[in-house]
C-alpha cells in the first residue's frame, strides 16, 4: 500500500540502458565498440563508465562529450555500424543516423522506448529497423500477437519508408521484411528454458550489429537467425548484461563462423 514500509529481501544494482546493453553484447561477440553517452558526475556515473571499460568498450567519447553532435561526428566517420535508440532526444538520434548514412556507415535503429508519433523521416534514414512486438504496435497501431501480425506490421513499416525491418517475437524468434523482397520471412529460434528474458532484445541487437560489422555481405535473414541464437542464450541466465554470452560461450555453429572473420 502507498506509504507502507515493507521489508525487501534482495537488493541488486545492475548496469543497463538499451544502448549500453546492445554495446556490451556486440563487444562480447568480438566487435570493436565505442559508446557515446553522457553520465552523471557521481559514483553511479563512474561505475557505469568503468563497466564499459571492463567490457573493452571505448569510452573516450562518453567521458569527454560536452557537445553531443561533435562526438557523433567522430564515431560516425570511423565506425562500420551505428546503433541508435530513442532513449535520448529522438532528433539527436535522427541526426546521428543521417550523419552515419552520409559517411557510408551501416545503421540500426531500435525505436525504444517507442513513441507513437515518431517523425516520418525516421523511417527512411537507416539500414535496419529493429523493434519488438509492443514497439511495433505503438508505431503502427496494429496489434501484434502472432507471426502473421508481425509480418503485417513489418509490411506497414516498409510502407512508411523502411528498407529493412526486423520484428522480434520473444520465443518465436523474429520476422524479417525487406523492401526488395516483399514477402516477410519468419525466422524461428531454438526452444530453451527461459530464466529471465530481460534484455533479450538488446542481446539480439548487439549480436546483429556485430554481424553487420563483420559480415557485411551476409543476408539479413541469416544475421537474424544467428542473433536469435545469441539472444536465446541470454534468456537462460538471470540478469541483463550478466546474461549476455561472450564469444567463447557461443555454440560451435556460431564459433566456427566467428573464426572465419580472421581468415
Ligand atoms: P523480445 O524482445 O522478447 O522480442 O526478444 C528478442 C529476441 O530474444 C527474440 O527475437 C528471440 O531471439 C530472443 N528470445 C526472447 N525470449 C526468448 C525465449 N523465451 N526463448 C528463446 N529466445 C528468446
Amino acid at each position: 500500500m502507498a506509504g507502507e514500509t515493507i521489508h525487501g529481501h534482495r537488493f541488486f544494482i545492475g548496469f543497463g540502458g538499451k544502448g549500453a546493453n546492445q554495446c556490451v553484447q556486440a563487444a562480447r561477440m568480438g566487435a570493436k565498440t565505442a559508446m557515446v553517452c553522457k553520465v552523471g558526475r557521481d559514483v553511479f556515473g563512474n561505475d557505469y563508465i568503468q563497466n564499459f571499460k571492463n567490457n573493452d568498450i571505448s569510452t573516450g567519447n562518453s567521458q569527454t562529450v560536452l557537445h553531443w553532435e561533435n562526438a557523433i561526428v567522430i564515431v560516425a566517420v570511423n565506425a562500420k555500424v551505428l546503433v541508435c535508440q530513442l532513449e535520448i532526444n529522438p532528433d539527436t538520434s535522427l541526426q546521428a543516423l543521417r550523419m552515419a548514412r552520409e559517411n557510408h556507415v551501416k545503421t540500426i535503429c531500435n525505436p525504444a522506448p517507442a513513441i507513437a508519433d515518431l517523425c516520418s523521416d525516421f523511417y527512411k534514414v537507416f539500414d535496419v529497423f529493429c523493434c519488438n512486438e509492443s514497439e511495433a504496435e505503438l508505431l503502427t497501431g496494429l496489434s501484434v500477437t502472432s507471426v502473421e501480425d508481425a509480418s503485417q506490421v513489418g509490411l506497414e513499416l516498409l510502407n512508411k519508408g523502411c528498407g529493412s525491418v526486423i520484428v522480434t517475437l520473444g520465443p518465436q524468434g523474429c520476422v524479417v521484411c525487406q523492401s526488395r523482397n516483399m514477402a516477410p520471412k519468419h525466422i524461428p529460434t531454438t526452444a530453451v528454458t527461459a530464466a529471465d528474458t530481460t534484455g533479450a532484445g538488446d542481446s539480439f541487437i548487439g549480436a546483429l550489429a556485430f554481424y553487420m560489422a563483420h559480415y557485411p555481405t551476409m543476408p539479413l535473414e541469416e544475421m537474424a537467425r544467428r542473433a536469435n541464437l545469441v539472444a536465446a542464450m541470454s534468456v537462460q541466465t538471470v540478469g541483463t548484461q550478466t546474461s549476455f554470452p561472450f564469444q567463447k560461450d557461443l555454440p560451435t555453429e556460431l564459433k566456427v563462423t566467428l573464426d572465419l572473420k580472421t581468415t
